[in-house]
């Protein structure tokens, strides 16, 4: 019956590895439906922004607490090398036994995992202090309307997977260090469950040991199975698609609006009309972005990276003066349209028309016109996410595709059109005010 835990093992490991690669494959082919988009490739900004969290260290305590959850996350990976070692071959702690004569070997051994368990109790604390910021604080950038319903709930839940995944470790390696001292073998040597944590299992006899070291380990695998399969459908796919969403950096400088050239050929024309070589540009079919599919592949890779901490939100001017804009919503909006709207294709073809899109369905007017285009948003995103490139392109739309604009900008751009400038007034008078200055 050896075999029976390593083919459990086996099945439940194709299996889940099988359906979140499906689902990854639909996140893939979703980014893909957007249009082209020059990006370059920046290491560094991948080394700073998403492996060192630059931008999180404006804010030392979450930035701390967060620093714990996420190396913890990320050094617990080699532990899990060893369980899929042994969940496959049916043996037991196959490393630690590997290397046990060796002295280095052991000693890496025993730094590594007592490393995971140092990195795993601090990530308890910071789980327990993020549930009571989101939950108990309140603090404001959590309760903010859009974040009703799914996306709290999905906040929660990852934090709450957190702390059974720590549970897991910490009975798996309590247990079986108690069990390895009952069978007169010693200490593994690990700092934690090694010198404290087995204590809360030394009362019980071996045979209880050994069922909740397996407890313990197959929690452990179900827990990462589990979040594997959970990850591409959260806030929580950040943990990877920060990598390339920040590898892959817009040409375009920070703040810098892309020109749209049919525009701006007609704006030269106005300016200078000599300066102006070659045929005139066909008018686009439309201007602007109407719909996820409008958008470039870079903004929707955006929207999947999101971690919706509404960092973005808090600084944005329109938000904090009471404005229904919130740079976060625009982010959410805009992938649960993408999800919508691949959701339909799969179910009634690639050309099919749903009759829906984000610009009225999602997003309102009212909140695209409360948009200043400061750029806070853009510099305050841990992530590199540029929630305002969105808003302009569905601004843009709105405007000249729509003729949509409160009279105020309506009367602002015939000036434009027709003096050159924003004013009342014609380009021949704008000098005349030096001549009122003089007498
Ligand atoms: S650019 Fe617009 S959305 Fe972004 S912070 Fe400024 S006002 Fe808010
Ligand atoms: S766009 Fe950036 S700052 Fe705003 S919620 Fe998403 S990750 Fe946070």
């Amino acid at each position: 019956m050896a075999f029976v835990q390593p083919l459990i093992f086996t099945v439940l490991t194709v299996a889940a590895f099988s359906m979140a690669g499906l689902r990854f494959k639909r996140i893939y082919e979703n980014i893909r439906m957007g249009q082209p988009e020059p990006v370059k490739g920046s290491l560094r900004n991948m080394i700073l922004l998403a492996l060192g969290q630059k931008k999180m260290f404006r804010n030392l305590i979450p930035a701390l607490l967060h620093l714990a959850v996420y190396t913890a996350f990320l050094l617990t990976q080699v532990e899990l090398l060893e369980i899929f070692l042994d969940g496959f071959t049916g043996r037991h702690r196959l490393i630690y036994y590997a290397v046990q004569d060796s002295a280095f070997g052991k000693g890496l051994y025993i730094a590594i995992i007592s490393g995971i368990e140092v990195l795993s109790l601090l990530a308890f604390a910071a789980t327990l202090a993020f549930l009571a910021r989101r939950n108990l604080l309140k603090v404001l950038r959590f309760v903010k309307s859009e974040m009703n319903g799914w996306p709290r709930l999905d906040g929660n839940i990852i934090l709450y997977l957190e702390i059974v995944l720590i549970a897991a470790i910490f009975t798996m390696n309590g247990a079986d260090e108690a069990l390895h001292r009952a069978e007169g073998k010693g200490s593994y040597g690990f700092l934690l469950s090694g010198n404290a944590v087995w204590l809360l299992f030394s009362g019980f006899s071996p045979e209880t040991l050994a069922v909740l070291e397996r407890v313990g380990w197959w929690f452990h695998i179900l827990v990462v199975f589990s979040f594997l399969n959970y990850l591409p459908f959260s806030k929580h796919l950040h943990i990877m698609l920060a990598f390339p969403n920040a590898y892959f950096t817009r040409v375009s400088g920070n703040g810098q609006m892309r020109n749209m050239p049919e525009i701006q050929r007609e704006i030269q024309s106005m300016l200078d009309p000599s300066a102006l070589s070659g045929e005139a540009l066909p008018p686009p079919d439309q201007f602007g972005a109407k719909d996820v599919q409008d958008l470039s592949w870079k903004q929707l890779l955006d929207a999947y990276a999101c971690t919706e901490c509404g960092r973005c939100t808090a600084a944005c001017p329109a938000n904090q003066t009471g404005k229904k804009l919130s740079p976060r919503k625009i982010m959410m909006d805009t992938r649960d349209r993408m999800e919508e709207l691949s959701l339909n294709r799969q179910k009634h073809g690639p050309d099919h028309q749903d009759g829906k899109a984000l610009l009225g369905d999602y997003i309102s007017t009212e909140e695209l016109r409360a948009c200043t285009t400061c750029n806070a948003c853009v510099q305050e995103c841990p992530v590199s996410i540029n929630p305002l490139s969105i808003i302009l392109e569905l601004r843009r739309h709105l405007i000249l595709d729509q003729s949509s604009a409160p009279e105020s900008w309506t009367q602002m751009f015939t000036h434009v059109e027709n003096n050159g400038a924003p004013w009342q007034f014609a380009q021949s008078d704008r000098d005349k005010w030096i001549s009122q200055t003089e007498a």
